[in-house]
């Protein structure tokens, strides 16, 4: 029997490749009719482009995506707080990627039919439930467009790559509270818009009062004038949460330009980029309580579906894509599944506990904060005056050994 995997969405096909390296037959179902390059930005640190670099897919998503050279920080004044080099530009071995969630999927998508073979994907298959048995376990599905019951499919194990709806997690924490909201809400959108500052910045600006934004280039040469498709994000503090978390929910410029209107600084016009967009989008800043489990005998968890955290940090996908790769170890390992899966988990829980909670406590954008703090939400004459440049670098030195994309760490563990 194989490994059943629901849920085809980046954690999904990646464990479908990480698992093919490994050996280990799969199929994935996943419960769009077909799958769409859907989403906005998507930003893979080097921990994460490492892993699938090591699947053979590093010059696939280099053609699609924009290689980041630096993320810089600003206040809301549009002057410069502070600026560090990443991925290679940095000297990690592996390189930064802002790319089109969509393109990183298709990426993904192109590889899984050509490895797995197109058989091994299911589409309009959507996971109503599972149950298991001392040999198995089994998954029901109903048909996405019809709703019409589809037969069940059993496997050796079932891993919910689900997302922040997921079915199976639910049905192992029935009592689950909501969401648990940050007091911000984010816009998210894409403008066809001239390249900035070097063409590969990923920039952070201002704190969440009035509004903080967070800007980057994440495909190039997207017409005869050298436009590049810019993502930019918008997180304002608010009282009432955004009401759904739907990644795909429509948004308004008018809910939240007033807090960025004299955003214009030499080195770009930022409300004049968002009301360009070619697309807005909203989504509530919500995450939920580390789970006390993942794993229920032969059934698991992965990615957004065992640990949801906040969009903040870059962080969503790149856990879910080392989840993919501490589970196909365990499963080429250890040859009890339930072991396997539960070796799995001890592996990747506490770590992404951790994540879970600093992007609560102390996100990578802390240091706007201290600045924001300590200037008192005032130009400044020069950064020095405020803090100094080694205790921003030690902020975001913190964030980088939870996230684990510190590149001594990272190097280390890649036996170097
Ligand atoms: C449509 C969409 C747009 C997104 N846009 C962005 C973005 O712009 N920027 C960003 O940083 N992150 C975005 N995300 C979230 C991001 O992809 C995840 O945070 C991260 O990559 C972790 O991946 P995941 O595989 O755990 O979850 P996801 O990438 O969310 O994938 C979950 C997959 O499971 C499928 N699914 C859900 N329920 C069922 C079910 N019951 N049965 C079968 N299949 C099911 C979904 O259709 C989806 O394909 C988006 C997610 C989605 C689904």
């Amino acid at each position: 029997m194989d490994v059943v995997i629901v849920g085809g969405g980046i954690g999904g096909l990646t464990l479908a490749l990480r698992l093919h390296r490994a050996g280990i037959p799969c199929r994935v179902f996943e419960a769009a009719p077909e799958i769409k390059p859907l989403g906005v930005g998507i930003n893979l640190l080097p921990h994460a482009s490492k892993e699938l670099t090591e699947l053979g897919l590093q010059d696939a998503l280099a053609r699609v995506a924009i290689t980041t050279s630096q993320i810089a920080y600003y206040n809301r004044f549009g002057q410069l707080i502070y600026s560090d080099p990443c991925g290679r530009h940095a000297g990690y071995e592996w390189p930064q990627f802002c790319i089109h969630r969509g393109d990183l999927q298709m990426v993904l998508l192109d590889a899984v039919v050509e490895r797995l073979g197109a058989d091994r994907l299911i589409t309009n298959h959507r996971c109503v439930g599972v149950d298991q048995d001392d040999s198995g376990a089994t998954v029901h599905f109903e048909h996405t467009t019809t709703k019409q019951k589809l037969p069940s499919q059993r496997g050796a194990i079932v891993v919910s790559c689900e997302g922040i709806h997921s079915i199976i997690r639910k049905q192992f924490f029935p009592n689950e509270g909501p969401p648990r909201y940050s007091g911000l809400n984010m816009w998210r959108g894409v403008t066809r818009w001239k390249p900035f500052l070097d063409g590969a910045s990923f920039v952070r600006i201002g704190w969440h009062k009035p509004a903080k934004v967070l800007i980057y280039p994440i495909r190039d040469h997207i017409d005869a004038e050298g436009r590049q498709l810019i993502n930019w994000v918008c997180d304002i503090e608010q009282e009432t949460p955004i009401p759904q978390r739907d990644w795909n929910r429509q948004g308004r410029i008018d809910d939240f330009i007033g807090a960025i209107e004299n955003w214009r600084f030499d080195w770009l016009d930022v409300p004049a980029m968002c009301r360009a967009a070619d697309q807005i989008l909203e989504y509530p800043m919500v995450d939920q309580d580390p789970l006390p489990r993942w794993s229920h005998g032969r059934v698991t968890l992965l990615g957004d579906a065992a640990h949801p955290m906040l969009p903040r940090g870059a962080n969503g996908g790149a856990q879910a894509i080392l989840d993919c790769t501490a589970l196909a170890d365990s499963l080429a390992h250890i040859a009890d599944p339930v072991a396997a899966l539960a070796a799995y988990e001890e592996r990747r829980r506490p770590a992404t506990t951790k994540v879970v909670l600093t992007n609560r406590s102390e996100p990578p954008d802390a240091v706007l904060y201290e600045v924001y703090k300590r200037s008192g939400d005032k130009p400044f004459r020069h950064i020095d005056d405020v803090i100094s440049q080694s205790e921003l670098a030690g902020l975001l030195k913190r964030y980088q050994r939870v996230a684990g994309f510190d590149k001594e760490k990272l190097e280390a563990a890649a036996g170097r």
